[in-house]
């Protein structure tokens, strides 16, 4: 008799489309929410999922949030998502998108592209 076991990563999307003012990019834009874990399973069949971990991905911008507060998450999961709202603290910034990497101006808030010692937007020194 032989017998198969394995885990393997899997990755759901969530019913869950909150619109936001991203704090990250400064655009509208909504959070795509995914659930991963991992499988055990038995001749192919799943048995068991452990590890989840539940996460947000901003549309604006494709920053990358870890949702830490699993009820939500877990709320997502049956399909109430239309009842949850993430808030500042049930969320961790994991990954800034590549359009969020430019610096902001700390005077103005303008997006500074490029190597400037004083802000385009409003004049002030910038420290490098
Ligand atoms: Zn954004
Ligand atoms: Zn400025």
């Amino acid at each position: 008799m032989f017998f198969i076991a394995g885990v393997y990563p899997k990755r759901e999307g969530l019913d869950y489309y909150e619109p936001i003012m991203c704090s990250c990019c400064g655009k509208y834009g909504r959070y795509e929410a995914f659930v991963e874990y991992n499988v055990l399973s038995l001749f192919f069949i799943p048995i068991f999922k452990f590890g989840k971990k539940f996460y947000a991905r901003t549309t604006c911008c494709n920053s990358l949030y870890l949702i830490k507060n699993k009820e939500k998450g877990i709320m997502m999961e049956r399909g109430e998502g239309h009842n949850v709202f993430l808030k500042d603290k049930d969320i961790v910034l994991l990954q800034k998108g590549s359009i969020c990497l430019n610096e902001k101006c700390p005077y103005c808030g303008i997006d500074i592209e490029g190597n400037f010692n004083y802000c385009p937007g409003c004049g002030k020194p910038l420290d490098k």
